[in-house]
């Protein structure tokens, strides 16, 4: 007893105290800014270097619900308009506001990008449950959301957690492209949760189908007919992004 005692004073508290202000450093790559005012006239090679196409030109954008956080056309841009930042709070409830514009800042584009509606926050503030479906994804964006409940980012003390049963979820967490198999299953997983009930996509995939956008395989009818709450962008994403988008979300200061 008093050995397992000593043990946790050596270890201390290990989780990220402040998550809220919790910043990570290059190379991740996170927010992007474009300054359109470099692209050099009929220059295309930021769009053929992309490989799901989430770049458009005249005037050039970048859908983040598209992107992979690859770097690549940031490294092939001769005039360096593609920069990424190291900001992780990527998520947004407004699936337009992840198309990112000619110089929006990441402080700016944060501000407005996750709106906290009351409903959300009166029923779901204080807790929320969570059933995570991954409906063909690559373990990635799964891996991530497990790494949310170590003892790093601890996401079980803002009251959120994952349960093994849409019957005893808020709302389903969906990641991966949605092949034909998993799509009758994950529209059971989402008709299980009791209303009011909340649907976040999370990782490149499942937001546009990413780099299987494109495969007959996949079948994104039946997801594309349900209103989406949250959208969390990355390949995969952060477990900050994934946190502190549901924290805002939910209206947790
Ligand atoms: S970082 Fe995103 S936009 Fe740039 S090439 Fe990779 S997937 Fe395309």
């Amino acid at each position: 007893m008093f050995e397992l005692l000593k043990l946790r004073k050596r270890h201390g508290y290990q989780a990220v105290p402040n998550i809220r202000a919790a910043k990570l450093a290059s190379p991740f790559r996170g927010f992007p800014i474009l300054k359109c005012r470099h692209c050099i006239d009929h220059c295309q090679i930021c769009i053929d270097s992309c490989p799901t196409g989430a770049l458009t030109r005249s005037p050039l954008s970048l859908d983040m619900g598209k992107c992979t956080f690859c770097g690549e056309c940031s490294r092939s841009c001769p005039a360096k308009a593609i920069q990424f930042t190291s900001a992780h709070r990527l998520g947004a409830t407004d699936r337009d506001v992840l198309i990112i514009r000619d110089e929006q800042s990441p402080a700016d584009w944060e501000k407005q990008a996750v709106t906290c509606r009351k409903n959300i926050a009166r029923f779901f503030g204080r807790s929320l449950r969570l059933r995570q479906v991954s409906a063909a994804g690559c373990n990635g964006c799964e891996m991530e959301l497990n790494a949310c409940n170590n003892v790093n980012f601890d996401m079980g003390r803002f009251g959120l957690d994952f349960v093994a049963s849409p019957r005893h979820a808020d709302g389903i967490v969906v990641t991966g492209p949605v092949s034909r198999n998993m799509a009758p299953a994950l529209l059971d997983a989402y008709h299980s949760v009791a209303e009011p009930r909340l649907l976040f996509l999370v990782g490149a995939c499942a937001i546009s189908g990413g780099l299987f956008a494109e495969s007959t395989t996949i079948d994104r009818s039946g997801l594309e007919t349900l209103s989406i709450d949250l959208y969390v962008p990355g390949c995969p994403p952060h477990p900050l992004t994934f946190i502190n988008s549901v924290l805002d979300l939910i209206g947790r200061k």
